[in-house]
């Protein structure tokens, strides 16, 4: 992640994660009950049991035991990208005034949503099938990258690994890489 960043700051990486990352915290197998608004999100609440998935709440990411042997839709399959995804979350949270990006919206995944053309279909950020993206922008979908067009949190987050991973992977938008790489540059 360090090595990607470098290349995208000019050899800011290190400081790119130091300010943008600082604090946040991983949770693996589930120790800790997430919660949002004070509600948790697994057990005991049946109805939305997550302990299978990986989630990203403000600045926890909950990975599930077992995560590094699961086959992620993360760019190229890949756990590290997965990781990475994750903390694209994190961002996107932090940049709105509620600490909600991924979830409502109101930070850079609305931004860059704007910057190509997207719209999300829910006044939620997360759930499945809710982007709605010009063909030419969306993600083509092969070795896991096609889960960006998913929802457009996951579109943000998709296009943080994907960059960091490869800005000219050619299974990512143009547009997105372009955004993000200028993102990424000016938050160093
Ligand atoms: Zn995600």
């Amino acid at each position: 992640m360090e090595t990607g960043l470098d290349y995208l700051t000019g050899g800011y990486g290190e400081d790119w994660m130091q300010k943008n990352l600082n604090g946040v915290n991983f949770d693996i197998g589930h120790e800790t009950q997430p919660k949002l608004l004070g509600i948790g999100l697994m057990y005991p609440n049946p109805l939305a049991n997550l302990s299978a998935n990986n989630i990203t709440i403000g600045s926890t990411v909950y990975l599930h035991a077992g995560f590094e042997n699961s086959g992620w839709e993360s760019p190229d399959f890949r756990v590290d990208t997965m990781i990475i995804h994750e903390l694209g979350h994190v961002v996107d949270d932090r940049s709105s005034i509620l600490g909600m990006g991924d979830l409502i919206g109101g930070g850079d995944g609305d931004q860059l949503m704007a910057f190509v053309g997207g719209k999300s279909t829910s006044v939620l950020r997360f759930l499945p099938n809710t982007l709605s993206i010009p063909p030419e922008n969306a993600f083509i979908s092969s070795k896991g990258w096609g889960y960006g067009n998913s929802a457009p949190a996951e579109y943000f987050a998709q296009t943080f690994s994907g960059t960091i991973y490869n800005p000219y992977d050619p299974h990512l938008p143009i547009a997105a890489s372009a955004w993000m790489s200028a993102f990424l540059n000016r938050t160093r």
